[in-house]
């Protein structure tokens, strides 16, 4: 796809870096050949460059609908021209992030960026939506290239300037009854929560995404939220509903029965020693409605039993009369109020969701039985039907299984044997039979060799002495030689006499010391303990790759690390 020129057709007001487009792109990328996702478009202004990641294409034809920090950064409004390119990026590895403002930064943008940006470039200015207020970052540095792609890439975050310590978060207070309203209060997600709305009922969900009919958990009476529950709600939660309700931060003390019984007034456990006393006041000054709940001298007015289900309570009748009620999502399931809601939070094919292999913001559609058991939303079924070729064996593979097919890769990368190289200690090729007895590659072997009748293998300790001899005393001659048992390569003049002592013990050698050739000597140069994989797997890399950058490359893939082999 060449430049595209489009205008800017909206400016939503929304803080991700991605954008709409026409669908006519998606077309015209569709019929170029394997298209690599994330989709990246590179986007410039006439001041600056971006790059971005694509939303939905739904934009109308030849105009672009971008966000409100884009459109910032590019210095653009409705009607001006972009020019847009589809581009792929190197997989970021470091993000270095300039901020102003006091905030935990590190897990908010490991959760924000992600799910709002697909590539960033140098000099971005995101808005990072957090507590309903926006906060600067700028991207300041970027690895390994000014451009990454930050999609299923493992980004190391540096962050400069503002304060890191955490704000105090405004909201409600844990530990103490709130009175509950339509408007939801926000704090920071704990790793576990009791919840008591003992009287109405309780909203609770991801930060200002909170209402009635939006809501990850609705809770009357008691319940326990556990870290996985909460996991879901992202960095901050917010709460609405209507009633009172407490929230604490750890389970209330089981109260000990023992040594207690039972009010058969109030239904509350009172120690042996003061029950009677306690239920002749009960008795007294208690009284106990037809539903069960236990009112003190006289039952509320405003007291009242559900026609329609079970529930009771005091106050907010009407509240929750209206869970009862008819009600039509947009996709047009029909049920009640409350059943809506629900649907709405879960297999409403509206809902929109992120999709884990083309990365855009889609309709989640309908999942089968099957997609349901494998955990993923219908569009996730037919949009991981596509294939990848596998950057490993070069197989196309569905996205879908691209997971399972990675882990195969590595079962049997961290299962492979030691191959076996060359007993010279100057070569590093790989034996791959034992066509001599010395463990020498046919290479280093190939002078040696001879056809001669030789029972007793003296005269192949003969040749090698002869080589050793010449080698330390006469030298090989070649400029790149480092062979430590060599003149050329030690520099070290010895005599004859000095000679033959060195080659006597090298002899007696389980190794062997012989000069090699240039590509060899090159080679050999990769070879070296470096504390992560064995000797001969650098061996192995270097032989099978043209170059060490594709040989660190193949070692990645393809070799087990030390203490990794299974
Ligand atoms: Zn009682
Ligand atoms: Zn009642
Ligand atoms: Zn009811
Ligand atoms: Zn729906
Ligand atoms: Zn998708
Ligand atoms: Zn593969
Ligand atoms: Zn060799
Ligand atoms: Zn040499």
């Amino acid at each position: 796809m060449s430049h595209v020129q489009l205008a800017v057709g909206e400016v939503v007001d929304a803080t991700n870096w991605k954008v709409d487009l026409p669908e006519s792109i998606l077309e015209s990328l569709s019929s170029e050949s394997e298209l690599e996702y994330p989709l990246i478009f590179a986007l410039t202004s006439q001041t600056t460059k971006t790059h971005v990641g694509v939303r939905q294409f739904s934009a109308p034809e030849s105009t672009i609908t971008i966000t409100t920090p884009i459109a910032q950064a590019l210095g653009l409004s409705i009607g001006d021209i972009v020019k847009l390119k589809h581009t792929s990026l190197p997989k970021g590895s470091a993000v270095k992030l300039k901020t102003e403002t006091a905030l935990d930064w590190k897990p908010l943008l490991e959760r924000w960026l992600p799910t709002n940006c697909t590539a960033l470039t140098v000099g971005d200015t995101l808005m990072v939506s957090y507590l309903g207020q926006l906060h600067k970052a700028v991207v300041e540095e970027l690895e390994p290239e000014n451009a990454v792609c930050i999609i299923d890439t493992d980004l190391d975050l540096e962050i400069v300037g503002g304060n890191q310590q955490f704000d105090t978060l405004t909201g409600f207070e844990y530990d103490m009854p709130i009175a509950l309203s339509e408007v939801p209060l926000t704090k920071e997600t704990p790793d576990y929560l009791f919840v008591e709305a003992t009287n109405g009922v309780l909203y609770v969900g991801p930060e200002l995404a909170t209402s009635r009919e939006s809501f990850t958990y609705r809770i009357t009476g008691t319940r326990e939220l556990t870290a996985s529950d909460l996991k879901k709600l992202g960095p901050s939660f917010s709460v609405c509903g209507y009633g009172m309700a407490t929230l604490t931060l750890a389970a209330p003390a089981v109260e000990s029965q023992e040594g207690s019984k039972l009010c058969p007034v109030c239904s509350k456990w009172v120690p042996e020693q003061s029950f009677i006393l306690h239920t002749s006041f009960c008795q007294r000054n208690s009284i106990k409605c037809e539903c069960g709940q236990v009112f003190s001298r006289q039952i509320p007015s405003d007291h009242w039993h559900c026609p329609v289900c079970s529930a009771n309570g005091v106050g907010f009748e009407e509240a929750h009369l209206k869970e009862h009620e008819p009600s039509t999502c947009s996709c047009g399931f029909e049920d009640t109020f409350l059943n809506v809601a629900y649907h709405r939070a879960s297999d409403c094919p509206e809902r929109i969701i992120l999709c884990r292999f083309c990365h855009l913001s889609v309709a989640q559609e309908i999942a089968s039985a099957a997609d349901k058991v494998l955990g993923i939303t219908g569009h996730e079924s037919h949009c991981g039907n596509r294939t990848a070729d596998c950057h490993i064996c070069g197989r196309p593979v569905r996205l879908r299984n691209m997971e399972a097919h990675m882990q195969q890769h590595d079962v049997q990368r961290r299962s492979r044997g030691t191959p076996v190289t060359c007993k010279n200690q100057n070569c590093v090729a790989i034996v791959k039979d034992e066509s001599n007895a010395l463990g020498l590659c046919s290479k280093c072997f190939g002078p040696l060799f001879s056809l001669d009748n030789d029972p007793d293998g003296s005269r192949l300790r003969a040749r090698m002495e002869r080589k050793y001899v010449l080698q330390l005393s006469t030298g090989c001659g070649k400029s790149w030689c480092t062979n430590q048992y060599c003149r050329t390569g030690t520099g070290i003049q010895r005599s004859f006499k000095d000679v033959l002592p060195i080659v006597k013990e090298l002899l007696l050698m389980n190794a062997f010391y012989f000069c090699v050739d240039q590509i060899m000597a090159k080679k050999a140069m990769f070879v070296y303990e470096d504390g992560v994989y064995d000797r001969a797997w650098r061996s192995m890399a270097i032989t099978q790759c043209s170059n060490e950058t594709e040989a660190e490359e193949w070692l990645q893939t393809h070799a087990p690390k030390l203490g990794e082999a299974v």
